[in-house]
């Protein structure tokens, strides 16, 4: 990836202005903003800067049923413009998660996201770089070179205090299996709560050595 030269007034502080900046750059049908709904902060600020941007959801058939009544309420509150990507016909419901995970991502999260991509000149993404050493450097935007788009974190430099910060200001609901220890959370197979002080990530892919689902790494 290299770099993509950005305003000196855009501040990891403000995110809202990161994606007014990219509407104005690409124009707004260009973006899309994928969101996995572990939250509600991405696509609150990405809604509500530029109203009716593309959100997209990766359904990959294996969402924990909290994230989706999150994706239901946040779509009312919001009125978002909420389009849900899933895996190609042929990909049904398996067992492929115990015996390769890079696969079953491969065709559950990454062909799905480049097909979500096609057409777009920005990718909006929820990435932080406080979610673990392989995201510390995070840039507010940057250009992907393998997907031939420009990709924009706008959250990159939010603590966890300044995602609970700005849900509370704006009385955003929460995805339930927070409270219950899931501080990151993907699909219910590759995903379990943490414990106080443990690493985050440690809750993805436990006891493998991915760390990422090949969407960001
Ligand atoms: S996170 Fe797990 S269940 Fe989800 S696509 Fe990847 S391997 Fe499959």
């Amino acid at each position: 990836m290299s770099l993509v030269s950005v305003p000196d007034t855009l501040s990891v502080d403000r995110p809202a202005d990161t994606i007014r900046w990219a509407a104005e750059q690409f124009g707004a049908h260009a973006l899309v903003v994928t969101a996995s709904f572990e939250d509600a902060v991405l696509v609150h600020v990405a809604a509500t800067a530029v109203p009716g941007i593309e959100i997209v959801l990766l359904d990959t058939q294996y969402l924990f049923a909290e994230t989706k009544w999150l994706v239901d309420e946040l779509t009312k509150k919001l009125d978002l413009n909420l389009r849900i990507v899933h895996p190609l016909p042929e990909v049904q419901p398996d067992n492929l998660w115990q015996s390769d995970v890079e696969a079953c991502c491969a065709i559950r999260k990454v062909e799905p996201l480049q097909r979500s991509l096609t057409g777009k000149a920005g990718w909006i993404t929820g990435v932080r770089r406080v979610d673990g050493p392989t995201r510390a450097n995070t840039p507010i935007a940057s250009f992907d070179i393998g997907r031939n788009i420009t990709k924009i974190n706008p959250l990159a430099g939010f603590s966890d205090d300044d995602m609970l910060l700005y849900a509370q200001l704006h009385d955003l609901p929460a995805n339930p299996l927070t409270e219950r220890g899931y501080p990151s959370i993907g699909c219910w197979p590759c995903t379990r709560p943490v414990a106080e002080g443990e690493d985050r990530r440690n809750g993805r892919w436990s006891g493998n050595a991915k760390t990422e689902c090949g969407l960001h790494g």
